[in-house]
């Protein structure tokens, strides 16, 4: 049984340990020692992945274990996370992100393990992945080794809004990074000189950016350049990115970004590096899939009503379902994520926990 008291207490310990990306091996170890204590076998990469196998209980050898996912890592601000339980909900002191996103999914699957160990009723083996960095590009991910696990499907925790949604469809992204380089001069003397920064701006400004088209997205993230008030810019760094769910819209958008760029920098003198790098790739499920159907099966038994949701965002999903694990992305409960506003109903979190330990009951 989902020991509610307990749920809360493993969650708030855990948002307490500062895990901003990058900084997660404090956190790491303590899920590794929980996980441990729940009967699994658990390694630490040097990523700072957690990697957790439970053996299954009464089930026959070779049967296909559940794969189950969070991340440890939390956006800024996520230092000195001081949560606050009151009216059934968890919430931050409004300094600092609350870090549901994605410790409540982490905090769900520790239940899920220990309710499993202190029942005797029969389960699936989990191979539990918790990854680090999934924030600042799924980086825990792309460098977990999956050499260990024989899962062929299941779930990645990491969605908000009440438990019940699944969602069949994530885009690609493409990662942009423009470079212009111009030639500098004092600006009093500027004869001679190409100002990066103005074509920067002339290039940018007939890009079509924000939504594209239904399955399309672009932004410009970042800009840096110059030097000095007196000194004429002669170089400018874009850090952009292309997404869309449709592969070959994406392609096209993407081109067409460069295109622009090209054209407008044609007869100034300044000099272009375009480089794009795949940063995830997309997937898509069908509601009349059979891992869908499963998640789906399970919601109703715990009451709820499954909602099918179509996303503009990554998650490690992206990673494990191009590295052959099937895994489709369920809500946690958190509203208002990488916000200070963020906050936890105590009831999702527990229909998270109860929708993990439901899925590994055979
Ligand atoms: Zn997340």
């Amino acid at each position: 049984m989902i020991n509610e008291h307990r749920l809360v207490q493993t969650f708030l310990e855990l948002v307490q340990i500062d895990s901003p990306s990058g900084d997660e091996q404090q956190i790491a170890e303590c899920v590794a020692e929980s996980l441990r204590a729940r009967g699994a076998q658990v390694k630490l990469d040097s990523l700072h992945n957690v990697i957790a196998f439970v053996p299954g209980r009464g089930v026959k050898q070779g049967v296909k274990p559940l794969f189950l996912n969070a991340h440890t890592d939390n956006v800024a601000p996520a230092r000195g996370i001081k949560p606050i339980v009151a009216g059934g909900q968890i919430a931050s002191d409004g300094t600092t992100v609350l870090g549901a996103d994605d410790l409540a999914g982490v905090a769900a699957i520790l239940e899920a393990a220990a309710s499993l160990a202190e029942n005797d009723k029969k389960h699936l083996p989990l191979e539990i992945a918790i990854t680090s960095q999934e924030e600042l590009g799924l980086v825990g991910a792309k460098g977990l080794d999956l050499q260990d696990f024989h899962a062929k499907e299941g779930v990645v925790l990491d969605s908000g809004g009440p438990v019940g949604a699944i969602v069949l469809a994530s885009p690609t992204q493409n990662l942009v990074e423009i470079t212009i380089k111009g030639k500098a001069a004092h600006s009093a003397r500027p004869e001679g000189s190409i100002n990066a920064l103005k074509i920067a701006a002339a290039a940018i400004a007939r890009t079509k950016l924000g939504k594209l088209d239904r399955d399309s997205t672009a932004n410009f993230g970042i800009v840096r350049g110059g030097m000095a008030r007196n000194i004429v810019p002669d170089k400018v760094e874009i850090v952009g990115e292309v997404r869309s769910r449709n592969t070959r819209k994406l392609e096209r958008h993407t081109r067409a970004m460069k295109q622009g760029f090209e054209r407008t920098l044609r007869g100034t003198g300044a000099k272009l590096e375009f480089r794009v790098t795949r940063a995830y790739n997309r997937y898509e499920f069908g509601k009349n899939d059979r891992l869908v159907q499963r998640v789906a099966r399970v919601l109703k038994q715990l009451g709820r009503t499954p909602r099918y949701e179509m996303t503009m965002g990554g998650s490690d999903a992206n990673i494990w379902n191009a590295k052959g694990i099937k895994a489709v992305v369920v809500s946690v409960g958190y509203e208002q994520i990488h916000t200070p506003s963020e906050y936890l109903p105590v009831a999702e979190l527990v229909k998270a926990a109860e929708l993990v330990e439901t899925l590994a009951l055979v």
